[in-house]
C-alpha cells in the first residue's frame, strides 16, 4: 500500500498533500498530466493539484468496485459496521486536522467545519449500528418458509457537492457500505481535499477497492460515472438542475437513482411564541450556518403582524453584531462564500431584490478582510419581501435572509408550500396545536418545531417535491441500497400451488 509518495511532502500544518491522484483500491494513482489547482478560499494560496479524472479513471475505479463486490458483500455485517467504527475513530483522531482542511478549502470557519466532521463520525457510528440491524424478515407457510431478504445492488456511483464535504461524504458512504455495497464517489471540484484525505484513513481500514474516489469535473468524472454500464445503483446530492440530470441518466440504464437537491425552506414565527430572544438567535442560525450556504437553510421567514416590529428590530439587531471574518480566526461570526463566482451571483441576487422593490433591512454589501482578498465575504443581509418575488423563491445559496409578514394561517401555509422546492421547514409557538396543524400541512421533507437543524441520528432526511427522492440518514436509507429478494421454501418437493387455498 504506498500512500506517501515523494510528491506528498507536508506543505502546512493541516497535513495536506502537494498532489491527489485518484484514490482507486487503496492507492493513490499517480496524478497524471490533467489536474486542476485546489486554492486557499481566504487567501487564495495554491494548496494542492488534484487529478481531473476523466472516463479511464473512472473505469479503473468502477472495475476495482466491481472486484471488490463479491467478497465485501459476503464480509459479516458485524464486521462491516467494525470497519465503519475504526473509520468513525480515524475521523475523530484526525478532526481538527480535517476541520482546517475544509476551512482552507472552501472558507468556512473552523468551528462549523469541525462540527461538519462531528456530523460525519455519527454518521459512520449510525450506519455501523443500523448495519446489524437492518433485516429482511421471515414466515412460516404451508410446508416450508417465506423469506424476505434485503441484498446490495453492487457498485454505487456517488456524486456530492462542495458546501458540506464532510457530511456529504459520510451520508453517501456509510449506508452504502453499511449494506454490503462498493462504492465510487467523486467530491466536487470545488471541495476535494477533505475527502481525498479521508481516503488515506480509509486505505487503512478497509479492504481495497471497497471505497474509491474519483476527483474531477462534474461534465467529465460525474457524467462518466453516471452513464458507466458497470454502475448498479446512483446516488446523487446537489442542484435541482443537475439532480434531474442525474435522473435521466439513471432512467436511461434503469437503475435506482436517489437525489438529494435544493431548498428554500419556510421558518414560521407564531404571534404566541416565548423566548424571543432564543428564536432569533435560531432563526439567524437557520439563515446562516454554513454563510448560507446550506441546502437546508430556512431563508424565508415568515413571521406574524402581531410580533413583527419586535421581532424583526432583534433580527436586525443580532445581524448587525455578526462579525465578519477569516475562516480561520476563532472570532470570526460568518467567513467567505465558497468561489467569486458564487459571490458574484449573491449580489446579482441582492440587485434583483432591490429591483423587484424589496426593502433592505440590514446588509447588502461585499465585505473586504485583510488578508483575505482572494475571498468574497458578503454582509449578512435582510430582506423584507413578498413570496412572488425571485428572492423569496429562488436558492440564493448566500448570507440573504428573506422575510415575509403573515397574519392569515390559511394563506400562510398556501405561500409556504407555494414553491418548487421541499427540503425543510421551522414552526415556533407555543402552542402544540398550532405547531402540529402546520407542520401536518408542509409540503418538507423535515419540519423542526421550536428549532431548527437539530439533527439527531435516524432522523429521516430528504425532500418533497423538486428537493429530491429519497430519505437519507435514517434506518429507511439502507432500504435505498439494496434490493428486497424473496425466497420461498417448500421442506421437500410438491405439487405446484399458485396462491394458498382461499378458505
Ligand atoms: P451542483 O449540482 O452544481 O454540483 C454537485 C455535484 O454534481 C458536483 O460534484 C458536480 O461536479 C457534479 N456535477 C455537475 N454537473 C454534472 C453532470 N452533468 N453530471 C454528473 N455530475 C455533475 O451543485 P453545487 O452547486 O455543487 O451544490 C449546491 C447545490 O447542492 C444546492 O442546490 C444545494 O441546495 C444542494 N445541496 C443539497 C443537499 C441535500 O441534502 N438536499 C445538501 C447539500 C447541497
Amino acid at each position: 500500500m504506498s500512500i506517501e509518495t515523494e510528491e506528498t511532502t507536508r506543505i502546512s500544518d493541516s497535513g495536506i498533500s502537494r498532489s491527489y491522484g485518484a484514490f482507486i483500491n487503496n492507492e493513490f494513482i499517480p496524478i497524471g498530466d490533467t489536474s486542476f489547482p485546489a486554492f486557499d478560499a481566504g487567501t487564495g494560496e495554491h494548496l494542492a493539484d488534484v487529478a481531473r479524472c476523466g472516463a479511464a479513471e473512472v473505469d479503473q475505479a468502477v472495475e476495482a468496485a466491481r472486484a471488490a463486490f463479491p467478497a465485501w458483500k459476503a464480509v459479516a455485517a458485524e464486521e462491516r459496521a467494525g470497519l465503519l467504527l475504526k473509520l468513525a475513530d480515524a475521523v475523530e483522531a484526525n478532526l481538527s486536522r480535517l476541520a482546517l482542511i475544509d476551512a482552507r478549502d472552501i472558507g468556512r470557519k473552523v468551528g462549523e467545519t469541525a462540527l461538519d466532521h462531528q456530523f460525519a463520525i455519527n454518521q459512520y457510528r449510525y450506519f455501523a449500528a443500523a448495519a446489524v440491524t437492518h433485516e429482511g424478515w421471515g414466515r412460516s407457510i404451508p410446508n416450508g418458509y417465506l423469506i424476505a431478504k434485503r441484498e446490495p445492488y453492487g457498485v454505487c456511483g456517488q456524486i456530492i457537492p462542495w458546501n458540506v464535504p464532510a457530511i456529504m461524504a459520510a451520508f453517501k458512504i456509510a449506508p452504502a457500505v453499511a449494506a454490503g455495497n462498493t462504492v465510487v464517489l467523486k467530491p466536487d471540484e470545488n471541495a476535494s481535499l477533505s475527502t481525498l484525505e479521508l481516503g488515506k484513513l480509509i486505505a487503512e481500514i478497509f479492504p481495497p477497492g471497497v471505497i474509491n474516489i474519483v476527483p474531477g469535473l462534474g461534465e467529465e468524472a460525474g457524467a462518466a460515472l453516471t452513464s458507466h454500464p458497470g454502475v448498479n445503483k446512483l446516488a446523487f446530492t446537489g442542484s435541482s438542475e443537475v439532480g434531474r440530470i442525474i435522473s435521466i441518466a439513471g432512467s436511461q440504464r434503469l437503475i435506482p437513482v436517489s437525489l438529494e437537491l435544493g431548498g428554500k425552506s419556510p421558518n414560521i414565527v407564531f404571534p404566541d411564541t416565548d423566548k424571543l430572544d432564543a428564536v432569533v438567535d435560531n432563526a439567524s442560525f437557520a439563515a446562516l450556518y454554513c454563510n448560507g450556504q446550506s441546502c437546508l437553510a430556512g431563508t424565508r421567514l415568515f413571521v406574524h403582524d402581531d410580533i413583527y416590529d419586535e421581532f424583526m428590530g432583534k433580527m436586525v439587531a443580532a445581524f448587525k453584531r455578526i462579525s465578519v471574518g477569516a475562516a480561520t480566526e476563532e472570532s470570526t461570526t460568518l467567513s467567505g462564500l465558497i468561489s467569486e463566482e458564487q459571490g458574484i451571483r449573491v449580489l446579482g441576487y441582492i440587485e434583483k431584490g432591490l429591483a423587484e422593490g424589496a426593502k433592505l433591512l440590514t446588509g447588502g454589501k461585499r465585505v473586504t478582510v485583510p488578508g483575505h482578498e482572494h475571498g468574497y465575504f458578503i454582509e449578512p443581509t435582510i430582506f423584507e419581501a413578498t413570496n412572488d418575488m425571485a428572492i423569496a423563491q429562488e436558492e440564493i445559496f448566500g448570507p440573504v435572509l428573506t422575510v415575509i409578514r403573515w397574519n392569515d394561517f390559511d394563506q400562510m401555509i398556501e405561500e409556504a408550500n407555494d414553491i418548487r422546492y421541499g427540503l425543510a421547514a421551522g414552526v415556533y409557538t407555543s402552542n402544540l396545536k398550532n405547531a402540529m396543524a402546520t407542520a401536518d400541512r408542509l409540503e418538507a421533507g423535515s419540519v423542526w418545531i421550536n428549532s431548527y437543524f437539530n439533527l439527531a441520528s435516524g432522523s429521516p432526511f430528504g425532500g418533497f417535491k423538486e428537493s429530491g427522492i429519497g430519505s437519507e440518514y435514517c434506518h429507511e436509507t439502507l432500504n435505498m441500497y439494496t434490493h428486497l429478494k424473496s425466497i420461498t421454501v417448500q421442506n421437500e418437493p410438491s405439487e405446484a400451488w399458485f396462491i394458498p387455498s382461499p378458505l
